[in-house]
């Protein structure tokens, strides 16, 4: 499990794409006020290497400069900026993943999830059948007790987290080494929290042409909210069950069934939205392994949310049993899949959220430092920010 030696310097031919096609885009600044992407562009002259991965985590795919550009296809300089970026990102999570050995898993994302989730649920139908019998209704722990639980999906969630956390530290460390601020944190935290970067410059995302739309970004948010929320409930009832000795079944009124409720419709709704969505996409926005490795991660998230409603409203049940181990086996496969497949793009994203934040700072000329304009030596009233 060695670090790959000079990430930063690494070519690749995508990355050469996006290099080149911001160098066209630095000449023409057309799509200046669309989103973060190119006010961080203009800064720099050079696009290669980690700029590019950088440039890339930060395009949110809205495709709105896509149906701006005078120089997309037919015409020679055959400018795509979405879909650069998204063979890029692509390229960059397998690149950066930790440990180098599963980034293969992001080349067939699709079908190794649709594996993975089929293994674990048989596995967890396979090892809770008929368990449970007899105990209280709805008690998930007479199915599998509390202590099983958590020896099974701590070790597997814990080692997700530090995956995912190595594969950002290679990401950060390709585009530079930069000292970040809270205030950096802050500013980037509310970008991503608010998706601006979906906005399409504030007319929606592109979905079916070139009518914009606020769709794809309300989905988004209930997606992303729902699975907070999810994770909310979650976390709440292991406080509750360690720290306030108050064990499952809960009441309607309990944190854990006041957070996972809500919590498990917006997920739902979010990820049935944008699977719609996604069949109706231009797919000159995006490349195809790409869309096949956002419609895993989608179909999953899909798969929780029903099968966490549906243990909700069936608890008491006999199908409680089967219904239980199907959930567990889709959180297992997505615990295990998390850190090489899409989830890992929210990650990437909010990284470069809180560079772009710091270069923005940056960038700003504090007044008592601008320059001041004296008699025959006129200030240039056009002039870009400072460059670095
Ligand atoms: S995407 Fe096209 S129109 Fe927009 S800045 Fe780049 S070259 Fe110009
Ligand atoms: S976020 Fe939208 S406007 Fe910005 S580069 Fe990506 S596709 Fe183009």
């Amino acid at each position: 499990m060695t670090d790959t030696p000079d990430l930063a310097a690494l070519a690749t031919a995508s990355r050469a794409e996006v290099a080149r096609q911001m160098q066209i885009c630095n000449a023409c600044r057309y799509c200046e006020g669309l989103c973060a992407v190119f006010p961080a562009m203009e800064l720099r002259r050079d696009h290669a290497g980690g700029t590019a991965d950088y440039l890339a985590n930060l395009c949110h795919n809205c495709g709105a400069c896509h149906y701006d550009c005078q120089y997309a296809p037919p015409h020679p300089f055959a400018v795509n900026v979405p879909a650069a970026m998204a063979d890029l990102r692509e390229e960059s999570y397998a690149r950066f993943a930790w440990p180098s050995g599963p980034a293969m898993l992001f080349r067939r994302n699709g079908a190794v999830v649709a594996v993975l989730v089929s293994v674990a649920v048989a596995a967890f139908l396979f090892a809770l059948a008929g368990r449970g019998e007899g105990g209280a209704a709805g008690d998930f722990y007479a199915v599998m007790p509390h202590g099983a639980m958590v020896a099974v999906f701590l070790p597997v969630f814990a080692f997700a987290l530090l995956a995912i956390a190595m594969g950002v530290r290679r990401f950060w460390r390709a585009a530079g080494p930069l000292p970040i601020t809270l205030g950096d944190l802050r500013a980037a935290m509310g970008d991503a929290i608010l998706l601006r970067n979906l906005s399409g410059g504030g007319m929606g995302c592109m979905t079916a042409g070139e009518r914009p739309d606020p769709w794809r970004r309300r989905f988004h948010h209930w997606t992303f909210w729902g699975f907070a929320l999810c994770f909310a409930s979650t976390a709440s009832g292991t406080v509750l069950h360690y720290f306030a000795d108050w064990p499952a079944p809960y009441p309607w009124y309990a944190p854990p069934k006041i957070l996972g409720v809500p919590g498990g419709l917006l997920l739902t709704a979010g990820a049935a939205g944008l699977i719609a969505q996604r069949a109706r996409r231009d797919p000159a926005l995006r490349m195809a392994s790409d869309a096949r490795m956002g419609a895993a991660f989608t179909w999953t998230l899909l798969l929780l949310g029903v099968t966490g409603l549906a243990l909700y409203w069936l608890r008491a049940t006999p199908v409680m049993g089967p219904l239980l181990a199907v959930h567990l086996g889709t959180v297992f496969a997505f615990f295990l899949t998390m850190p090489y497949g899409k989830f890992v793009h929210g990650i990437y994203r909010t990284a470069a959220l809180v560079r772009h934040a710091h270069e923005q700072r940056q960038s700003r000329v504090p007044e008592a430092e601008a320059p001041v304009e004296t008699p025959g030596r006129a200030v240039n009233p056009g002039a870009g920010p400072a460059r670095p």
